[in-house]
């Protein structure tokens, strides 16, 4: 049997409850053996927002992943230390797990924003991907090719099971995750008040490291 293995890119400025969700969801959902955090550099589409120090993020998804099982971080983007695009990364990917198939992951909102990716296309015909709601943003097909159309096997209100094996890399659509947090909001409500407000929005791990490091103040 192939390994079936996940990967989550992203700012993770902080890592919040919206993206553990989707890693315990996702794993179990498409019986995944790992679900891996691939934290960005830089977000290279986000160019105009500097985020906070690689070393930082990444520790707080080490504190927010530290005991949960098959759910790791991969530092292929950090260690590059400079901005890096999916097209890049992605094929690097699919090469070091040429015995797995590879799942790769955003939220609706990232989806919304496909096309400014660079060599779009091509990264999303290039292995499987999931996409997952995110309260606020509608889900649509409009924007993208025929031939990326072609390949989304939409799950909402759907019994189809996400592990069967197509010819093709899929893009799937999955509705199994519904939370509403936001890295940009909770940012804010820091700088806003001095505190974490919404305690119950990013592990307690990592609330209390935001607290002793002083950040997004
Ligand atoms: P920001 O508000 O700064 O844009 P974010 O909360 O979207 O941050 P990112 O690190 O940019 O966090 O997100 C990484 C990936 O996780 C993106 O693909 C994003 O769409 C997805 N994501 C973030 N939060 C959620 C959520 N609550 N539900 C589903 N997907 C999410």
């Amino acid at each position: 049997m192939r390994k079936r293995i996940a990967f989550y890119g992203g700012t993770f400025d902080p890592v919040h409850c919206g993206h553990i969700t989707v890693a315990k969801r996702l794993l179990s959902l498409f019986e995944l053996d790992d679900f891996v955090f691939l934290p960005a550099f830089h977000a290279p589409h986000k160019a105009d927002k500097k985020p906070t120090s690689a070393y930082h993020r990444f520790a707080m998804l080490a504190m927010a992943t530290a005991g949960l099982p098959n759910i790791t971080i991969s530092t292929l983007e950090l260690d590059h230390a400079e901005k890096r695009y999916t097209i890049d990364t992605l094929p690097e990917i699919i090469e070091l797990h040429a015995d797995a198939d590879i799942f790769f992951v955003m939220g609706a909102d990232s989806w919304r924003d496909i096309l400014t990716w660079r060599e779009w296309e091509k990264v999303l015909l290039m292995t499987n991907h999931i996409v997952v709601t995110r309260p606020g943003y509608e889900i649509s097909f409009g924007h993208v090719t025929e031939a990326v159309r072609s390949r989304i096997v939409d799950l909402r209100n759907s019994h189809e099971s996400p592990t069967r094996t197509a010819t093709n890399p899929a893009l799937f659509i999955t509705d199994a995750v519904s939370r509403d947090v936001s890295a940009t909001e909770i940012r804010n409500d820091i700088r806003e008040d001095d505190r974490l407000d919404r305690e119950n929005d990013v592990p307690k791990e990592v609330a209390k490291y935001i607290e002793k490091y002083e950040l997004y103040r």
